[in-house]
């Protein structure tokens, strides 16, 4: 189907929001299938989403508006749709106890009147229960396209989209086979590898489709296939899938939701180990991403930041002569970062990371130069690597780049 996506909310305009609603409805909306033909953003001005819903309505299926269906004065979807429409507001009781209920339970005082504006649905709408907030989402038929409303907050625009548009569009579009979706994580090769590697088995509208994803340097091959079953759906991806590996080798490290702080975890755990952390040029960004997981303190015991040279000195254990002698962005300092931070915090594995994020060189080391350490029973090991871009991204890829490092030395011990 054709779908048009409207956010709605002044501060989209202004740049102090990133529209991430439409780049995350776009990327699940062409998973699901569908074509999106237009973007649009417009701020809490009821003339500018009226004017918006006429266009897409006239053209699309579905227009899938998100935001502006708060409590507040500046929240006029529900008006906005309902005058495009040409219907009035109607009042949903059971959506007004619900609300009642959870702000009395919430801040133990009775709801606000102004409140109650959340339980107002355009005449002829579907309400859609939104469990993680409160103002419920609309589905509404309007004989031209399906006008779908969703909350502003990512989470709650995420969840609902899943758990009760996605069926509808699927009924609406007429398809009620299964879809399966399988994605293989890379990590190690550009993205134009990659594709020359799958160019002859690359079908971007075939059933499996094929797409490629790139994020953090890493590439994710992505595969959808559609079928009457899942174990049609899964037959069709099975032979695409092995041909995926079997082209990209050692490059794959996971599948679907394996991250690769997942896949760590897991190394981790089979033998028991726990790891430490010794950051200099991502002060910090390591321990964040290793530590996103649930259950992550069965496996990280901690991390350490030693960001001004004198600190990987003291408290950290790095010898002073070492770093004289090598400099402080060298192969023997990431090691011994490595092997301090794991023995000063008890884990069985250190990983170090240290370099130059820029823009200009330090201490005669060009900037995106980053070395990686990894300290455990097997011994030390380290890696050299140079970043392209800027200082921000240096350190983000630098990132990724010492947790592979890590995954890579636990997966060949
Ligand atoms: P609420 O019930 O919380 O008021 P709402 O449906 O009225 O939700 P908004 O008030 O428009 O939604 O937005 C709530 C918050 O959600 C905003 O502060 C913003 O941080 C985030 N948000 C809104 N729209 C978007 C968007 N398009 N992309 C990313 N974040 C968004």
């Amino acid at each position: 189907m054709h779908i048009e996506v409207l956010a709605v909310g002044t501060e989209l305009l202004l740049g102090q929001t990133i529209n991430g609603n439409a780049a995350w409805l776009g990327a699940r909306l062409s998973e699901e299938g569908h074509e999106v033909v237009a973007h649009h953003a417009v701020g809490d001005d009821q003339a500018m989403i009226v004017a918006a819903l006429h266009l897409a309505m006239g053209r699309s299926d579905v227009v899938i508006v998100t935001g502006g269906l708060g409590p507040t004065a500046d929240d006029l979807t529900r008006e906005a749709i309902g005058a495009a429409v040409g219907v009035a507001l109607d009042f949903d009781d059971e959506t007004a106890r619900l609300l009642a209920a959870r702000w009395e339970s919430r801040f133990g005082s009775e709801i606000p009147v102004s409140n109650f504006r959340q339980a107002e649905y355009p005449r002829g709408a579907d309400l859609l229960q939104n469990p993680k907030g409160t103002a419920p989402g609309l589905w509404m038929e309007t004989g031209r396209a399906v006008i779908v409303a969703l909350p502003g907050v990512p989470r709650e625009m995420e969840g609902l989209f899943d758990g009760e548009v996605v069926p509808r569009l699927r009924r609406k579009a007429g398809w009620v086979g299964r879809r399966v979706i399988r994605v293989i994580r890379t990590w190690g090769l550009p993205e134009s590898t990659v594709g020359e590697r799958l160019e002859d088995v690359f079908v971007v509208d075939g059933n499996p489709s094929m797409a490629l994803l790139a994020s953090e340097a890493e590439i994710k091959v992505r595969l959808v296939a559609d079928a009457d079953t899942d174990a049609e759906a899964r037959a069709l991806v099975e032979p695409v899938e092995a041909i995926v590996v079997e082209r990209l080798g050692a490059a794959v490290f996971g599948y679907d939701e394996d991250t690769v702080e997942r896949r760590i975890h897991r190394l981790l755990a089979e033998r028991g180990w726990t790891v430490a952390v010794a950051e200099s040029i991502t002060a910090g960004l390591v321990s964040h991403r290793l530590t996103n997981p649930p259950g992550a303190s069965d496996v990280v015991r901690g991390g350490m930041v030693v960001y001004a040279t004198e600190t990987k000195v003291d408290p950290l254990g790095v010898p002073a002569e070492l770093i004289e002698r090598e400099g402080v962005v060298s192969e023997p300092v990431a090691g011994a970062m490595a092997s301090e931070v794991a023995a000063r915090m008890g884990a069985d594995v250190g990983l170090s990371i240290t370099g130059v994020a820029g823009p200009g060189p330090a201490g005669g080391v060009d900037p995106g130069t980053v070395v990686i350490g990894v300290a455990g029973p097997d011994g030390t090991t380290m890696r050299t690597i140079r970043l392209p871009g800027d200082r921000e991204r240096v350190r983000r890829y630098g990132a990724t780049a010492a947790l592979h490092e890590l995954r890579r030395v636990l997966e060949q011990g």
